[in-house]
């Protein structure tokens, strides 16, 4: 390059100090810095003490934890968008939802519950029992709405379409088996919806067990509707050989979680043990 009919005038070439120990350190490829350079875009080599070397250290591991969270935010809102939470559900909330119902404890619970989630202090679960038109999936709704508005990611679900996800990481370019297993068991929230509605393959079952005591042993809270009470749930989610793994998913689930028993549709009660 002709310096003397550059454009650029030269100013240094001398880099950035240490903040630690006040080393030089020269910009990364480049020989020289030009006043019109964008102080933005150079980085600086790394200094080797050791003050430095742990700043790096935890740099570059937020910076990793920050990719991996975009990676699956992106991936989060396409199955969110999909594949589940259909528009319909994206406007269910407690406020509108307490309106017309008279269960007021209930919702009082839920959303206590939800304001812990968001939080990070609750470590329990909830399983919400109740038949069919007790407003399962929409209850599950609002705690997913209510997390997602202060940008906690929740995924909500049902059973089979977890595995689904697992079963597309083997073919798409998108995550691996160990990744979408790895996101469902660290979401800050996971709901699964209408559990014990579809029988599920061994290999399901061990999937989704995987997600469960995954989610227990890092103290992350779950929420599952249902409309089958423990035996019954066992009985729906197995068929012969697979019903100890379906016993375990519904034991963890028991220990792991508070239930919540919709009796009628205005009259509600609150159990601390599982009803599931
Ligand atoms: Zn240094």
């Amino acid at each position: 390059m002709d310096l003397k009919n550059s454009t650029f005038k030269v100013i240094t070439n001398e880099g950035a100090k240490c903040r630690f120990c006040n080393k030089i350190l020269n910009p990364i490829g480049l020989d020289y810095l030009y006043v019109n350079y964008d102080k933005n875009m150079l980085e600086y080599e790394r200094c080797d003490c050791e003050k430095s070397i742990q700043f790096w250290k935890d740099f570059d591991l937020r910076k990793e934890e920050k990719q991996r969270q975009e990676k699956y935010k992106k991936i989060i809102n396409n199955i969110y968008k999909n594949n589940y939470m259909k528009k319909r559900l994206q406007k269910c909330n407690f406020e509108n939802f307490s309106s017309t119902y008279k269960g007021e404890k209930i919702i009082n619970q839920l959303i206590k519950f939800t304001d812990l989630c968001i939080k990070s202090e609750m470590q329990n679960g909830i399983i919400i029992y109740g038949n069919i038109g007790y407003k399962k999936t929409y209850l599950g709704a609002c705690i997913a709405n209510k997390m997602i508005e202060q940008n906690k990611i929740v995924l909500m679900e049902k059973s089979s379409s977890i595995i689904a996800t697992i079963k597309e990481s083997f073919t798409n370019e998108g995550l691996s088996e160990i990744e979408v297993i790895d996101l469902y068991s660290n979401v800050d929230m996971l709901i699964i919806d209408d559990l014990g509605n579809e029988s599920l393959s061994k290999w399901a079952l061990e999937k989704l067990y995987k997600i469960i005591s995954n989610r227990y042993d890092n103290d992350l809270p779950i929420v599952i509707t249902t409309r089958y009470n423990k035996e019954q749930l066992i009985e729906q989610l197995s068929n012969e050989n697979n019903i100890e793994i379906a016993e375990e998913i519904v034991e963890i689930l028991n220990e792991m979680c508070y239930g919540i028993v919709l009796e009628e549709k205005e009259k509600v009660s609150i159990s601390n043990q599982t009803k599931c």
